[in-house]
């Protein structure tokens, strides 16, 4: 049997049309886009053109985004920007955040966590949804913050709303995009500095841009809506799946459940069970998904997201996350709870 990913929280297969996209761009495009002369100013005219097609798909300006090479590098740029600002007054965060964006917020002299809002709160970060429990969240209303959402997993999955934000963050190789290519947005006017200095991205980040990769982000740009629409029927084969695997065992529960979450992902609990064991069960069996866990110079440590939610650290490491493609077919999720029955 072939192997079967579930773990699309983590990374996806790049679209056909986006590998041919940047596989032409390193041949045809080549040149340095902060170049005058000719081979520069066409990779320049192609970046725009990228920027400006992502721009209209999220309702902003062209000249509001930043393109960076990950999300976690956008976090950075973003939060240790505002940081001689506003660093000094504090930040309402929400606890279940990335590490991507808590360990920016080092710097920060003050962090309260969320749904605690200090009067003098300089920004409010709440991501739009959790990596690992798939939950969603709004945006708290918070007068005189810089609103910041990450969207990085929301992006393709649910719509996304900028309506209520002041800055967000979105990452290419999550919605069938290459590796390389991300999206800071800021609204304009916002204070900030910047961290990577340079004269590239009106000098918000210095650093030669990724041309192929931010052509092949645009390119998954394009694809978002039938993308959006595939993600949005997964409900029904995830709560199939749910249903399923929770029907033999009271030891399994599936967090987040009733809450609106991810049409993609299942979050369990196998109270009792060894997270890292029954993954590597699956693993052997055929099948990639992904623990409550992170690895962090060689220990695992339960996933913070999980024991925010209330959950022990025991229960964080009996955590598997189960995330679904948007093309994953329900012979392959009933597949994959016939291997857990089995293992778990
Ligand atoms: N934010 C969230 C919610 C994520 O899930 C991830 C990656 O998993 C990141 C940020 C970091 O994204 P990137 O891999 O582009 O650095």
């Amino acid at each position: 049997m072939p192997r079967l990913y579930f773990d699309a929280n983590a990374t996806t297969p790049p679209h056909p049309e986006v590998v041919e996209t940047v596989r032409k761009a390193m041949v045809d495009d080549w040149g340095n886009p902060t170049s005058t002369h000719r081979e520069g100013q066409r990779a320049r005219y192609r970046i725009e053109e990228a920027r400006r097609e992502i721009a209209l798909s999220l309702g902003v300006a062209p000249g509001e985004l930043v393109f960076c090479a990950s999300a976690t590098e956008a976090l950075h740029l973003l939060l240790r920007g505002m940081q001689p600002d506003l660093g000094n007054r504090p930040a309402a965060v929400f606890p279940g955040e990335h590490s991507a964006c808590l360990n920016p917020l080092r710097d920060w002299s003050r962090v309260a966590w969320l749904p605690e809002v200090p009067r003098d709160c300089a920004t409010v970060v709440q991501m739009a949804a959790n990596n690992e429990t798939g939950l969603l969240y709004a945006m708290p209303t918070v007068l005189d913050a810089v609103r910041i959402q990450d969207c990085a997993q929301a992006w393709g999955k649910v719509p996304v709303d900028l309506s209520a934000c002041d800055a967000a963050v979105f990452s290419a190789h999550k919605i069938g995009g290459p590796r390389g290519a991300a999206l800071l947005w800021m609204r304009a006017g916002l204070p900030w500095e910047p961290v990577m200095e340079g004269p590239q991205e009106r000098r918000r980040r210095g650093g030669t841009e990724d041309l192929p990769a931010i052509l092949g982000c645009a390119v998954a740009v394009r694809h978002l809506p039938e993308r959006q629409a595939m993600n949005t029927a997964l409900v029904a084969l995830r709560d199939a799946f749910e249903a399923e695997i929770t029907s033999w065992n009271r030891d399994i529960e599936v967090i987040g459940l009733g809450s609106p979450r991810l049409p993609n992902t299942s979050c369990v609990l196998f109270r009792g069970r060894n997270g890292e064991a029954l993954h590597a069960a699956l693993d052997l069996a055929g099948f990639a998904v992904s623990t409550g866990s992170a690895c962090h110079s060689g220990s695992v440590k339960p996933s913070h997201a999980i024991t925010t939610l209330g959950y022990s650290l025991e229960d964080a490491g009996s955590v598997l996350r189960f995330s679904m493609l948007p093309e994953a077919r329900p012979e392959e999720v009933e597949a994959l709870a016939a291997a857990i029955k089995r293992l778990a």
